[in-house]
């Protein structure tokens, strides 16, 4: 395996008890956030306690036939327009089709890439993230058998982008696997800035314990240092977030984190350059833990990718539509 060490994700701070007016907000999340999974849960799209990995042989009946496919299940696009297909028809960089987002710029930022572990000592390589100085870029995690991180947020976004662009957004990416490494995290940062993005989302997922299950969505915390200063989006990015969580939550019926956020599915921090150095609206995305067995059987179905990027991208939607 080239994936060396228990988890190549950056190194994580000791967490900081989270203060009043956050867990005001948080508390706030959560009634709404549950009432998601239970709606979810009322409409029959389960196995049993939500979990995907309860899935079996004897699964209900009402369960999408491609649930638990392998990989690249051939899921029908998603909604009713006249997409259909699987083709996107192209870079949509000319402000998409006509819809409620046109003339919003959304940047998706697939975390790591493919190719990074060809490139240790590139992607080793320091860069100021204005608190600090962090490595450019990691390798990512992988699942137990080998799906890695990378190919998954790659998936994972270009789903997003075919279904923001139906409704009118302009989507650029921070990489496409047509680059031999990175971008590193300040650069995946300067591109959401000079595109004047209306929001961007960085899509992960975790390579936490076995055990550690969920999702959960990565806040920047108030930074101001040298290049740094997230004072402007604190506030715009937990909307963004807020709504991301929410609605992933209901479109995937995948629990919040269990081993961060108490259960809100959020999580703040001030140590990932990618934020930090951000000036329009950003969050990061852990969809869930590769390391698991439940998560992973789950993030490595298509059709369960497909409502992640469906939870995503109607939690952006609503964040722009206000
Ligand atoms: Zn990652």
């Amino acid at each position: 395996m080239s994936y060396v060490g228990p988890d190549l994700e950056p190194p994580r701070p000791p967490r900081r008890p989270l203060r009043g007016p956050l867990t005001v907000a948080v508390a706030a999340l959560v009634p709404g956030a549950l009432a998601g999974w239970l709606v979810w849960q009322a409409v029959g799209d389960s196995g049993g306690d939500g979990s995907a990995a309860q899935a079996s042989p004897s699964a209900p009946a009402n369960r999408s036939p491609s649930s638990g496919a392998p990989d690249d299940a051939k899921e029908r696009p998603d909604g009713a327009s006249g997409r259909a297909g699987g083709q996107s028809g192209g870079d949509a960089g000319d402000g998409g089709e006509a819809g409620p987002l046109k003339g919003k710029v959304v940047v998706v930022d697939p975390g790591h890439n493919p190719g990074n572990f060809r490139h240790p000592s590139d992607i080793n390589r320091q860069v100021d993230i204005g608190t600090n100085r962090k490595e450019c870029d990691t390798t990512g995690t992988a699942t137990n058998d080998g799906y890695t991180e990378a190919e998954f947020t790659l998936d994972v976004s270009r789903r997003l982008r075919t279904l923001l662009e139906k409704e009118g957004a302009t989507v650029k990416f921070t990489q496409d696997d047509d680059r031999a490494f990175g971008p590193c995290v300040d650069e995946r940062a300067r591109i959401g800035n000079e595109a004047a993005a209306d929001a961007v989302v960085s899509v992960h997922a975790d390579g936490s314990a076995a055990g550690n299950r969920g999702f959960h969505v990565i806040l920047p915390g108030s930074v101001h240092s040298g290049a740094a200063d997230t004072r402007p989006i604190v506030a715009p990015s937990r909307d963004l977030g807020e709504r991301i969580a929410g609605r992933f939550l209901s479109v995937t019926g995948s629990p919040p984190s269990n081993y961060i956020g108490g259960g809100t599915g959020l999580d703040v921090r001030e140590d990932l350059g990618g934020l930090n150095l951000s000036t329009v609206p950003k969050v990061f995305i852990e969809c869930g833990n590769m390391r698991d067995t439940e998560d992973s059987e789950r993030l490595t179905s298509g059709a369960w990718r497909q409502k992640a990027a469906r939870g995503i991208s109607e939690g952006i939607v609503g964040f722009l539509r206000g």
